[in-house]
């Protein structure tokens, strides 16, 4: 039995902390919200006071937080995991965050002696819920071959992407990808409606032709030919739109600082902010459909 302080019980915190006391772990659970740790002790873990309470006695610290500040804050900031964590702790931090952050936080802790590894993650709520969830880490091969067994109870892909960071890095350029193709697939469906082509027929005969993409195949946009898709329940996420812009942002900011040129990233970036301008970023990502049709500002 390991002893882990988990930081962050949110959404996607509470179930990864969960599945990692139902592996006979002890977690210590951490959160601002004393409702969070209320639940997290439902769930079999230990409520932890404050950081110094959670971590001092534990061997890994995993965090699940919203951005780079909270990171920053919850690792380096006065009273923070640097200043309590015994020597030797793992630190695994599973937050979607710039990927600045990211090398900063981990230069820090490399500084200090301690082992910390990048580690955000694809699945949404339902895969932390189940234990399923894609790991895409950046860190030394040792911080991560540490991080492995711990990784694998809460997920079932787990990559090592390279160096520190490099977890961010795959994780934003792959929603970027999933952006552009979201919209694209949303564009094609709107065209072939408005030339007379029902959304079934075009998706039979693009499904199977050079157009095809998980967007169109798994999570079609457009009512009717994926049964499973939020299209279909009035595009209840899933992945809010809100979460994409978030990554769609954080890509951004990688890719001026990296001075990649990303024109239909930044294109998708401003596409996905009408939707949050206009009060709809809590639909599904793939009600950026409703954008593009004109069907957004409906009542
Ligand atoms: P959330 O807002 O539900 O949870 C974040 C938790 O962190 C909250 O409970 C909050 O109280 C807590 N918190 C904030 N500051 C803190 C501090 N200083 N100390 C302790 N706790 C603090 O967010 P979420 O949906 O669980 O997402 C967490 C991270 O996972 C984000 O970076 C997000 O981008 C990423 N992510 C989310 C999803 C998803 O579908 N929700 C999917 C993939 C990745």
């Amino acid at each position: 039995m390991t002893t882990i302080a988990f930081i962050g019980l949110g959404n996607m915190g509470i179930g990864m902390a969960a599945n990692l006391a139902k592996a006979g772990h002890e977690v210590k659970a951490l959160d601002i919200s004393e409702e969070a740790v209320v639940r997290a002790v439902s769930a079999g873990c230990v409520g932890a006071r404050n950081t110094k309470d959670a971590v001092e006695a534990a061997d890994v610290v995993i965090t699940m937080l919203p951005a780079g500040a909270h990171v920053k804050m919850v690792y380096g900031g006065a009273d923070g995991v640097f200043e309590h964590a015994a020597k030797g702790t793992l630190m695994i931090d599973c937050s979607t965050i710039d990927v600045a952050s990211a090398r900063e936080v981990i230069g820090s802790a490399t500084h200090k002696g301690f082992a910390m590894i990048d580690a955000p993650v694809s699945g949404g709520v339902g895969g932390a819920a189940a234990g399923t969830l894609t790991f895409m880490c950046g860190g030394t091969l040792d911080a991560y071959e540490r991080a492995k067994p711990y990784l694998d109870i809460m997920g079932k892909n787990v990559f090592h992407a390279g160096d520190a960071g490099n977890g961010q890095a795959a994780k934003i350029c792959n929603n970027m990808l999933l952006g552009i193709h979201m919209i694209g697939t949303c564009e094609a469906f709107n065209l072939a409606e408005k030339l007379g082509l029902d959304a079934q027929t075009f998706f039979d005969i693009s499904s199977t032709a050079s157009g095809q993409n998980w967007s169109m195949t798994s999570y079609c946009p457009a009512p009717g030919p994926v049964e499973s898709a939020p299209s279909n329940k009035n595009y209840e996420p899933g992945f809010a739109a809100g979460m994409m812009l978030k990554d769609l942002r954080l890509a951004q900011e990688a890719a001026t600082a990296a001075k990649a040129a990303t024109p239909l990233g930044t294109q998708s970036e401003a596409i996905y902010s009408l939707m949050e301008a206009a009060g709809k970023d809590g639909l599904d990502f793939s009600g950026v459909m409703k954008l593009i049709n004109g069907t957004l500002y409906d009542a």
